[in-house]
């Protein structure tokens, strides 16, 4: 039994033995080192690529806004997902990590309880190898006490019974560590599932870390090749302005060349320069005196021609005044010669007004060879007609004008001139004294003409032009720069001289052309004009433009005073043939008898009689300064070269030629000499202001307040009553 006991004993430490191995802590702790290793090794891999993904984002990080690190931020994306999922990874291995630790703890724990198990084993062998030398010494005690030895045999077979219990039990608790080892075999085989798993992933992820590698490495390609393109470019840009900045060059060094050869030449030059401001500074020194000796000279030399110039002039002085003299002797020997009533005739043009067929046809014809003579078909019959002059309808408004300037600057010398405009309604008469706006007429050509004389003689002369616009409607004088419906009389001046003048008659200075338009448009708009039958627009009043030309010659003091009488007579058709009938009959009638007084008195100014009938008529009465004796008179009669219009072509030719065998008186000139007080009249005063014989003039009434225009025109000129 004993025997039996021993072997069991051995089986069962053999059996203990070998149950160590197969438990295979070792094993297990293999594998756990394995998976550590390989978690390791994993890592590694990482932090490897985590580096080489730092390199490749440094490389980058030049790249900005382009694809590629659109490309690469995606790639980044990509790689946070999956460094996400190896963390993942990284979790889950670190959880089975913890699984293996706590089953090797198991382990190590059940190892311990084996080994307790083992010891306590090997306790009860000693135990029982002692119990049984014990049981040995007893049997052969016993063998010797053969009672004793049944008694002790009893004993170790109940004690056996018990060993065998405890055996029963040990190879129980055997089993049960068997199981479990089973069980720690099956977690064993779970936990590297779970390993080959992770491996997977590992190499799955690893996969992807190399496409993104290798998507990074084309992406970095990219980037070299645009960066060489770049850099191609910018060779090329460098390269062309190398290019130009060499042409530039080349031109800058030819410039430079250029100035140094000018400032080779201009070296020479400056250095003359430099001499000659030496000599120059020289002189300077040298010159006050030099000047004051020049000066001195220069003063007396000039003392000696001022003497020498001025008793020149004063010679000249003398014989200028002889020679104006002179000519104006021979300018109105020339006048007498002439005559002093002189008459032209204007044959306008056939208008549209006239009409068409033989009513409208011409009947006026010219003398190639003689411009005094024009005839005219009257009744079958050609009657002949000789005047001054004669105009022809081609005859322009400056050919007009050319003939009667003359007369017109003989108003600055102090002469009365009076033009007068005649002929039927419709013949031409306002045409020629006022013409159109684009071609004027004898008045503002006059005017213009005054003006520019008045300059030209400005050194000697002072001189200042007025105006007056009036009317003569229904024998009536009105005045048409002031209030139109106002009768003005004709009075004599009460200074005793038997001058005449005109008791509020509005009196405008004129300066310029302007001023002329202004005073021209105001009085026409003041006109009375009305219309009958013989022509549509018909006028029916004298009007009159009284030009006032008052001077002062500053060298001799002499004063003058010239009158200008521009008139556009009325129509001097006859009142039959006009159909006119009640007020238009009236008006016909003191028409015609003004005319014949202007016809009577221009018959008795030519048959030289004591009596001239100057009263008969406001319009001779005004007129009377400027028909008597001592003055100019131009008739302009117009004619109309239509066919129908002959009979009254033959009054107003009949007329003209009745005025022109008038002889007036030898021409005088209304001339005063005046005492030269001092220089100061010259300066202060207008020449005219100064001037006594105007003063008395003045109207003994005050002058009469006119219109805004009157008013306005005042500050242009002073405002005088006309003396007529
Ligand atoms: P009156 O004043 O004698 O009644 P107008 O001067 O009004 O006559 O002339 C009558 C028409 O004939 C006007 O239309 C005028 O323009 C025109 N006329 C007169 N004379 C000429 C001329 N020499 N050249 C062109 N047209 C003229
Ligand atoms: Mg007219």
């Amino acid at each position: 039994m004993v025997e039996n006991l021993k072997e069991k004993l051995l089986d069962q430490a053999q059996e203990v033995n070998r149950l160590r191995s197969e438990l295979g802590g070792t094993d297990l702790e293999k594998h756990r080192n394995l998976l550590v290793a390989e978690n390791e090794h994993l890592k590694q891999d990482m932090k490897s690529c985590e580096a080489q993904l730092q390199k490749l984002k440094k490389q980058h990080v030049k790249c900005i806004d382009c694809e590629h690190i659109q490309e690469n931020a995606r790639l980044q994306e990509r790689l946070a997902q999956l460094q996400l999922e190896v963390e993942e990874a990284k979790g889950r291995l670190s959880e089975l990590d913890l699984e293996v630790q706590q089953k090797t703890n198991r382990l190590a724990e059940v190892e311990l309880r084996l080994k307790d198990s083992l010891a306590e084993k090997a306790e009860e062998e000693e135990r029982l190898s002692r119990r049984l030398r014990d049981s040995q010494e007893t049997i052969a005690s016993l063998k010797a006490q053969p009672q004793q030895i049944k008694y002790i045999i009893k004993t170790v077979e109940v004690e056996s019974s018990k060993t065998k219990q405890a055996l029963c039990e040990t190879q129980s608790r055997n089993q049960h560590l068997q199981e479990q080892v089973e069980m720690q075999r099956q977690v064993l085989k779970e936990m590297e599932q779970q390993l080959q798993k992770s491996q997977k992933i590992a190499a799955q992820l690893r996969a992807q870390i190399m496409l993104y590698e290798s998507e990074l490495e084309q992406a970095h390609g990219q980037m070299l090749e645009e960066m060489q393109n770049m850099e191609d470019d910018k060779n090329r840009a460098i390269e062309e302005a190398f290019a130009r900045a060499q042409v530039e060059m080349k031109a800058v060094h030819e410039n430079l060349a250029g100035v140094r050869t000018n400032l080779l030449t201009l070296q020479p030059a400056l250095r003359t320069l430099t001499n000659d401001y030496n000599s120059l500074k020289r002189q300077v020194r040298d010159f006050p005196l030099l000047l004051q000796e020049a000066l001195q000279d220069a003063r007396a030399e000039i003392g000696q021609a001022i003497e020498e110039v001025n008793s020149t002039n004063r010679e000249l002085l003398k014989k200028y005044r002889r020679e104006l003299q002179l000519r104006k002797k021979c300018h109105n020997e020339l006048v007498r010669l002439k005559g002093n009533i002189r008459v032209f005739g204007r044959v306008r043009p056939i208008t549209k007004e006239d009409g068409e067929g033989p009513e409208a046809a011409n009947s006026v014809t010219f003398d190639p060879d003689d411009d005094a003579i024009l005839h005219l078909m009257h009744k079958g019959k050609q009657v002949s007609f000789e005047l001054d002059k004669v105009f022809s309808p081609q005859a322009t408004q400056q050919d007009v004008f050319q003939e009667v300037q003359a007369l017109i600057t003989s108003c600055i010398d102090g002469y009365n001139v009076c033009i007068f405009a005649y002929g039927q309604t419709g013949a031409g008469k306002t045409y020629t004294m006022e013409g159109t706006p684009e071609n004027p007429g004898i008045n503002q050509r006059a005017l213009q003409l005054l003006f520019s004389e008045v300059q030209r003689k400005a050194s000697d002369w002072g001189y200042t032009i007025t105006v007056s616009v009036a009317e003569i409607y229904n024998e009536a004088l009105r005045d048409l720069l002031g209030e139109p419906q106002e009768k003005l009389d004709i009075k004599l001046c009460p200074d005793g001289s038997g001058q005449l003048y005109v008791p509020g008659l509005t009196e405008f200075q004129v300066q310029s052309v302007d001023d002329i338009n202004k005073v021209f448009e105001f009085g026409h708009s003041n006109r009375v004009t009305e219309y009958t039958s013989l022509n549509e627009h018909s006028s029916r009043s004298h009007a009159l433009l009284i030009v006032t030309v008052r001077g002062l010659d500053y060298s001799t003091g002499l004063r003058t005073t010239g009158k200008l009488n521009l008139v556009d007579l009325a129509g001097s058709e006859r009142v039959g043939r006009s159909g006119a009938e009640g007020s238009r009959l009236r008006e016909a009638q003191y028409i015609n008898k003004s005319l014949s007084a202007l016809g009577d008195v221009i018959y008795a100014l030519r048959a030289r009689q004591g009596h001239v009938p100057f009263r008969n008529s406001k319009l001779t009465y005004l007129l009377q300064d400027s028909l008597s004796g001592d003055s100019k008179t131009l008739m302009m009669v117009q004619v109309s070269p239509v066919e129908k219009n002959t009979s009254e072509t033959l009054c107003s030719l009949k007329f003209a030629e009745r005025v022109r065998s008038v002889e007036l008186g030898p021409v005088s000139r209304r001339a005063e000499l005046v005492s030269w007080s001092s220089q100061e009249h010259l300066e202060n005063d207008s020449p005219v202001a100064a001037q006594p014989s105007i003063r008395s003039h003045s109207s003994p009434r005050p002058t009469r307040r006119a219109g805004s225009f009157r008013r306005k025109l005042q500050t242009s000129g002073k405002l005088r009553p006309v003396p007529v």
